[in-house]
């Protein structure tokens, strides 16, 4: 059975093409820069790679059809009727979706209906849902939301300390993100681990980048919000910071509140920590190199995550395994070496060796209290999934 992964932001749109259930990988992809005349389209399969450049996508509807024929001409399936399923990445479920759902028109006005909530993320989910659900009208369309792993959350740890009616009229909460990959590593960590009731706190570090509490395989807090920008710093995005910031930045440089927003969101974490790059390759290779700022770009981050790992732990009442993923948890030893450090005293040691090597892997020394792993995530693997869950039901 082959499903299609997807995931449409508001200028790409990626896909995996899953041969299902043996979880492999049979093509993946992506088109970037959609709404421009110098688009392009990369195709994976068979140790083969494809590179089309200067495109004209002028939508998603056109980047969907790039990826059917890009498919189709190199042979990877040879009809469409091979394609079993289609998987939607949706980044806000708000509290209308507790699981993921078969999508029919009603879903499709109800994901609208958040897109306040998700402003830069929803609308252009939509446009790629429509796009496939028009070039392939008799398949099942499942959509998998960031946000409905964190509805297990409960009430004080989800709700701000603002006014009450700002939840009940404008759902003002918190959501989390990142649910598939917390809930696809917490997943291995739990059967690792080998018991019914397992703490494991889960750092999903890439250019955005969140902490989750999972306590007995439920998510019971995490570091994101009303929106990706809270937590702590990443690549772009500043994570907390005091709210009066914008009325500061109002009087003191004229800022609009969209500006200032779009500085916290774009401009701030490593880019705007050490003036250099949002990339932590660069940002690793700058502090090596004696760059200071590029440090105290690294030093906040981990400070900040070492908090966040802090209050979780007690929040959990305890620890079994910490779990690193994401481009960064899964890549940069220096940013967990900086972690660890960090929270050393609660039992939490790495093994420097073992920290330098790659891929899935224990991390921890034999006398840590705490088993710390990197889990490589695989949040296709987990849309892919559910919908053959949901095909089964429908
Ligand atoms: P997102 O999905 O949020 O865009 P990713 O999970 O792809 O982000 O993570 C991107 C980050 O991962 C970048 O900062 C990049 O430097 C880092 N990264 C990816 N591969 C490596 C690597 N081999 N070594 C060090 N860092 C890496």
């Amino acid at each position: 059975m082959k499903i299609l992964s997807v995931n449409a932001g508001s200028s790409s749109l990626k896909f995996q093409l899953l041969q299902m259930p043996e979880e492999i990988e049979i093509s993946s992809g992506l088109v970037e820069r959609i709404g421009n005349k110098n688009a392009e389209f990369t195709l994976k399969f068979n140790g083969n790679k494809q590179v089309l450049k200067d495109l004209v996508v002028l939508d998603h509807s056109v980047a969907v059809d790039l990826v059917i024929k890009g498919l189709l001409q190199n042979k990877v399936i040879q009809s469409l009727d091979e394609i079993d399923g289609v998987g939607h990445r949706v980044v806000q479920g708000g509290e209308l979706f507790k699981d993921s759902v078969v999508i029919d028109d009603d879903v499709v006005i109800k994901i609208a209906s958040l897109n306040d909530l998700a402003p830069l993320h929803n609308p252009a989910n939509i446009i790629g849902i429509n796009a496939f659900r028009k070039a392939l009208p008799n398949v099942i369309q499942v959509a998998v939301f960031d946000t409905t792993f964190h509805q297990t959350m409960p009430k004080e740890n989800f709700l701000y300390g603002v006014p009450y009616e700002w939840y009940e009229k404008h759902g003002v909460r918190k959501y989390g993100f990142h649910g598939t990959s917390h809930q696809y590593v917490s997943q291995l960590a739990h059967q690792r681990l080998n018991k019914e009731n397992t703490k494991i706190i889960v750092a999903h570090i890439g250019n955005g980048a969140s902490l989750t509490a999972v306590l007995n395989g439920k998510s019971i807090d995490t570091s994101m919000g009303l929106t990706p920008l809270e937590g702590f710093p990443m690549g772009t995005r500043s994570g907390n910071v005091d709210p009066a910031i914008f009325q500061l930045m109002q009087q003191k440089e004229g800022y609009s509140l969209e500006k200032t927003l779009n500085e916290l969101n774009k401009s701030s974490g490593y880019l705007g920590i050490s003036g250099i790059s949002h990339d932590s390759r660069d940002i690793v290779q700058a502090a090596e190199a004696g760059n200071e700022r590029a440090q105290l770009a690294i030093d906040i981050q981990a400070k900040r995550i070492a908090d966040y790992i802090a209050s979780y732990y007690v929040l959990l009442g305890g620890l079994d395994a910490l779990v690193f993923t994401a481009g960064i948890g899964e890549n940069a030893k220096e940013v967990r070496e900086a972690v660890c450090k960090r929270v050393e005293v609660l039992g939490i040691k790495i093994d420097a060796e073992l920290n330098n090597s790659r891929g899935d892997k224990e991390i921890s020394r034999k006398d840590s209290l705490v088993k710390v792993w990197v889990i490589p995530t695989n949040e296709e693997v987990m849309i892919a999934r559910d919908v053959i869950r949901l095909q089964k039901h429908n």
